[in-house]
């Protein structure tokens, strides 16, 4: 296993979207379980491909929280959403590419997504509280959209420029 470098907003590779997965092959295995350490290592709930510099369609996630259940990975393979509900929450939301900068965004409550697992089988879940929030802002990373494009334009700018001005100390070490 392998951690993998997360790249941290702003980069074009987090801005584009991503192509589909041709296949389910032993690399792409052992890529998922490579984000997955990663992700736990950080600590997050969710990563996505692209936040590795991997321009393909996958993210995985685990929403389980406490150290009394178990560990519930996820990994979806080219993921739809088939369904959305009406009604909405609002979640303080983070991104492992944009560390220790948070806000509030407003999805809907429950969604439904097709994916392919590693097991190349076509699976399909509806998620909601924090496992909706995560799959659709993981989704959102395959089409090079980030949380704080929900936001105004002065608070995205703030976050943005914040990041900046972190990636241009921590360059300098
Ligand atoms: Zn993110």
């Amino acid at each position: 296993m392998t951690l993998k470098h997360i790249l941290l907003h702003p980069d074009p590779r987090l801005k584009k979207v991503c192509a589909p997965v041709e296949g389910v092959t032993p690399d792409l295995g052992k890529l998922a379980e490579d984000m997955l350490q990663t992700m736990y290592d950080a600590p997050g709930i969710g990563l996505a491909a692209p936040q590795v510099g991997v321009m393909q369609r996958l993210f995985v996630m685990d929403c389980v929280k406490g150290q009394d259940e178990a560990a519930k990975p996820m990994v979806l393979i080219n993921p739809e959403v088939t369904w959305t509900s009406e009604d909405r929450s609002t979640y303080e939301e983070g991104c492992l590419s944009i560390p220790e900068q948070f806000a509030e965004v407003t999805r809907p409550a429950r969604v439904r997504m097709a994916w392919t697992g590693l097991d190349n089988q076509r699976h399909e879940e509806e998620f909601d509280g924090l496992w909706a929030t995560c799959a659709q802002h993981e989704f959102d990373h395959l089409n090079g959209k980030l949380f704080i494009d929900y936001l105004g334009p002065i608070k995205r700018q703030l976050i943005t420029r914040r990041m900046e001005k972190f990636k241009r100390e921590r360059a300098r070490g």
